[in-house]
């Protein structure tokens, strides 16, 4: 063993992915965490309580994930929750009444929601801005500003934000940085290593990577936030359950074979589509007109598996949908079998349809998620039905 491999930071990726702290029980030597299925801890001793002592505060499986994520967002302490809507919801409340948030235009849906609908009948303020001009960003700060919220590459006209810039000018006017990294993962996307202070995951979709498990992720980048979510989470209770803590820490550990599968294929669909004759326009940051590829190629180590594209009309889009035999039709995204979702009528549905537009998400805008099967295969699929 080379000194290289003998300290776990100095470790490569692939290797953290099946060497942390849970990977081997110590006590059976299993190689897996056990599934401690338990609500609650038998105190031994009356004056020396255990370190878990009710499962909601601490779980020893739920805490072997939360030390796995904070090992590869490189941060402080990490956190696993119900869902990633519960993630997102438990880090905004960092902020209090009264407080503004600036965040990313074209944001998760769900995202939104909470924003509009929940959030701002606690009298917190948002903007929403074009993250990818950091005038608008600038030029949005008020004197109750708090926080910046960013989701790079966007969702799902897959839009760049300069991580670096954005959160140095937040840092320069002490506002808290979150990031939603669910499309890069870990593997491509190391916000912390840019500054940022709260890295957030729906693990629902590429970390978990089998549409079998539905939960979120938080990573803190210092020992203060850390602190302040883990008083939220314990706080709020949207913890996720030992079962779950372990089936997401199965799927984790093919994260970077999946990824780079998935990618290659990607590129591949983007660079076919971008020439097929009846396909309007295609978002992939790998593309080389996309406007945002030399930032996001400064701040990630790939384009993801993501694929926007736009087939002229709601109709086109929905015989498309009936028509393809592959991937799922369905909501979500991030799995070994390829997704393909419609956002108008799915994961944006919640929001005003002439707000969608402004957003770039058309009747006939459709969201592809490449999985593991023979690009050559989903092509020939997608050829069929486009051809209609
Ligand atoms: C799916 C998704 C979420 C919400 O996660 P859930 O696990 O469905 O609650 C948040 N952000 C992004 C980018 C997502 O794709």
């Amino acid at each position: 063993m080379s000194e290289m491999t003998g300290n776990e930071d100095n470790r490569r990726f692939a290797t953290k992915l099946l060497h942390f702290a849970g990977a081997i029980d110590e006590t059976s030597g299993a190689s897996s965490t056990p599934i401690i299925q338990a609500s609650t801890f038998h105190h031994h001793d009356i004056h020396n309580p255990p370190e878990f002592d009710y499962s909601r505060s601490g779980n020893p499986t739920r805490e072997a994930l939360e030390q796995y994520i904070a090992l590869l967002e490189g941060g402080h302490r990490g956190f696993a929750f119900a869902s990633g809507m519960a993630a997102i919801s438990t880090a905004f409340m960092l902020l209090s009444a009264g407080d503004h948030v600036i965040v990313t235009e074209d944001v998760y849906g769900g995202t939104y929601r909470l924003l509009t609908t929940i959030l701002s009948r606690m009298n917190i303020e948002t903007t929403f801005v074009d993250m990818t001009d950091i005038e608008q960003v600038k030029a949005a700060l008020k004197p109750n500003t708090k926080a910046v919220f960013m989701e790079t590459p966007s969702n799902p006209t897959l839009k760049i934000t300069d991580i670096a810039e954005v959160t140095a000018w937040a840092k320069g006017n002490g506002l808290l940085t979150m990031l939603d990294n669910t499309f890069m993962t870990p593997y491509h996307q190391r916000p912390i290593e840019l500054g940022v202070d709260v890295v957030l995951h729906s693990a629902t979709k590429f970390l978990g990577g089998h549409s079998d498990v539905l939960a979120g992720l938080a990573v803190a980048a210092d020992e203060d936030t850390g602190r302040r979510l883990k008083q939220l989470q314990n706080g709020l209770g949207t913890v996720l359950a030992p079962q779950e803590s372990w089936l997401l820490m199965r799927g984790m550990k093919t994260l970077q074979a999946r990824m780079e599968h998935s990618e290659r294929s990607a590129r591949k669909l983007a660079d076919w589509l971008s020439r097929h004759p009846e396909v309007e326009r295609v978002y992939y940051p790998g593309l080389p007109d996309h406007p945002g590829r030399a930032i996001h190629e400064r701040q990630s180590s790939g384009y993801g598996a993501v694929v926007s594209f736009d087939v002229g009309s709601g109709e086109r889009a929905k015989r498309l949908l009936n028509k393809v035999k592959l991937p799922l039709v369905a909501v979500s995204l991030g799995a070994v079998e390829s997704i393909l979702s419609y956002p108008a009528m799915m994961s944006h549905a919640a929001m005003p349809k002439e707000v969608r537009l402004e957003r770039g998400i058309t009747d006939g805008l459709v969201r592809y998620s490449v999985g593991l099967e023979d690009i050559e295969d989903l092509m020939e699929d997608l050829e069929q039905a486009l051809r209609g």
